[in-house]
């Protein structure tokens, strides 16, 4: 057995171990990369970039079919599967290639491959090859799908997103299980791209926590795809190469259908259970997830860190990064812990129409003390410019502070709602209030026009409806 001594161990050579093995080299302490699966980045490989570049193809597909509405014949679409697959697949090797040339950069003293568990509080044993005593130790292992029990009995036909982005060509027919974000892109892409997708779900749609946007979610997204919220799935059967699909719609009806594959996009699981926590000498939580500072990054008060989708906070890519400088940064300076940059809140689905949540939600400002907050909104469905795109779908909700009159957060359905999120997150960090957002340039005919609707809106809400009183101290007995 190899004996290693170091003074960091970073288990995980995704973006979050990547970001923290690089600010915990700044310190110059002897740094070493652990890395069980294939190098590449989960974002790179089956995460953020293959699956923009499958909507793109939908949406260019979406652009044709729709052109006739501008009096443009496109003439009759198309879509070759095999192709837009292999475009898929051709770039996204490109990015994957850009992670393995910084990978293949690292010396390979400082490089170990294996799966990491650990022993004791600093000792993690790597496979059966190597014994790494490390000072200070950061997980960063990231998360992953997986196929629920329930359908397992269509054996290799139930997928989850990574299998995707291996496909040769486009299947007939897919079931997604799941409507939280990606099973919502990965559905509507599908289904632009001539795939029959029914999608099954909850009650929820996305992230999104405001009721006004889920309903307004459902309806949207509900005309233009099967969407079966609220189903029951009664029985899951596979014959030859297809799977049938028993259920039961929220009316009560029961359905037997056949489909080529059943995504199952129900939420990703952190991958902790490999690493043997119970021998780490630190605290967990009931789902067995470490509890840590998101500050610090660091887990209890020990000289153990953790950072991206393994700490379950935020599993998304920027905050995956963040987190593993913050994790790396203090590892590497350890004993002395710094308090890292967390950002303010931003998430995205690149669903057509967009939805996005920058700040706080609906959800937690009602759980603050729903009195305390005003709405204002603005529906795009008359927005000048959004109608000039055909592109007129969605709604706007911005939320303020009554007394501050601080922008707090938003939710949104709407076109370009990506930019639109951005200039709201960067306001709500920079603590703007309505009436200053209000003072900054907006150009015509641009969708920002709304932001500022919404705004004025929200202002008027803060001025002059009046939060209920839910407990006055100036308030006599009678009064
Ligand atoms: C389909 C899809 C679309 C997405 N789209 C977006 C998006 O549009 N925007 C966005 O912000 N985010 C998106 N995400 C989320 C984003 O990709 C993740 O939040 C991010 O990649 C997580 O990075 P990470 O470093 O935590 O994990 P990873 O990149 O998965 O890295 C973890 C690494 O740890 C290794 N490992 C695990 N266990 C061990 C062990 N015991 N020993 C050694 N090594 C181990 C793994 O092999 C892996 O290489 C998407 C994710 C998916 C799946």
């Amino acid at each position: 057995m190899k004996q290693l001594q170091v003074d960091v161990a970073v288990i995980g050579a995704g973006s979050a171990g990547l970001a923290a093995f690089r600010a915990a080299g700044v310190h110059q302490q002897s740094v070493l990369l652990i890395e069980g699966g294939a190098y590449g980045t989960t974002c790179a490989r089956v995460g953020c970039m293959p699956s923009k570049l499958l909507i793109a193809a939908a949406d260019a597909a979406h652009t044709a079919a729709g052109a006739a509405r501008f009096g443009v014949q496109a003439g009759p679409l198309r879509i070759d599967g095999n192709a837009v697959m292999a475009r898929v697949r051709a770039e996204r090797d490109r990015f994957v290639d850009f992670v393995l040339d910084g990978v293949e950069k690292i010396p390979l003293a400082q490089r170990l491959r294996g799966h990491a568990r650990f022993v004791a509080p600093q000792r993690l044993q790597i496979d059966q090859h190597t014994q790494v005593d490390a000072g200070r130790i950061v997980i960063a292992t990231g998360s992953q799908a997986q196929v629920p029990a329930q359908f397992r009995a269509a054996g290799e036909l139930a997928i989850v997103s990574d299998d995707v982005f291996g496909w040769r060509e486009l299947p007939p027919s897919v079931a997604v299980i799941g409507t939280g974000s990606i099973g919502l892109e990965l559905g509507q892409a599908l289904h632009r791209l001539g795939v029959r997708v029914a999608l099954f779900g909850r009650e929820r749609l996305t992230q999104l926590t405001d009721p006004v946007l889920q309903q307004y979610a459902r309806g949207c997204f509900g005309a233009e795809l099967d969407l079966r919220l609220g189903a029951a799935i009664l029985e899951v059967r596979r014959d030859r190469e297809e799977v049938i699909l028993v259920s039961r719609s929220a009316d009560g009806a029961r359905h037997e259908e056949r489909y080529s594959a059943i995504l199952c996009a129900t939420g990703r699981v952190p991958n902790l259970q490999a690493l043997a926590l119970e021998h780490a000498g630190i605290a967990l939580d009931g789902r067995g997830v470490p509890l840590f500072d998101p500050v610090t990054m660091r887990c209890g008060d020990s000289a153990i860190f953790i950072a991206g989708d393994a700490s379950n906070e935020r599993p998304l890519l920027h905050e995956a990064a963040d987190q593993g400088r913050i994790a790396g940064d203090n590892a590497g300076g350890y004993p002395a812990i710094k308090r890292g940059l967390r950002r303010e809140p931003i998430s995205i689905v690149f669903s057509d129409p967009q939805i996005a949540l920058v700040g706080r939600s609906w959800q937690s400002l009602q759980s603050a003390g729903a009195g305390r907050f005003a709405v204002g909104q603005v529906s795009f469905e008359n927005q000048g410019r959004s109608r000039v795109m055909l592109q007129n779908q969605g709604l706007l909700r911005v939320y303020g502070e009554y007394g501050t009159d601080l922008f707090v957060g938003a939710e949104m359905i709407g076109p370009r709602a990506e930019h639109l999120a951005h200039l709201l997150a960067w306001a709500c960090q920079s603590r703007m209030t309505v009436a200053q957002m209000r003072t900054m340039p907006y150009y015509h005919p641009v969708v920002e026009e709304a932001v500022r609707t919404a705004l004025r809106d929200l202002q008027e809400q803060l001025l002059h409806g009046l939060p209920p009183i839910e407990h006055c101290t100036d308030c006599t007995p009678g009064t």
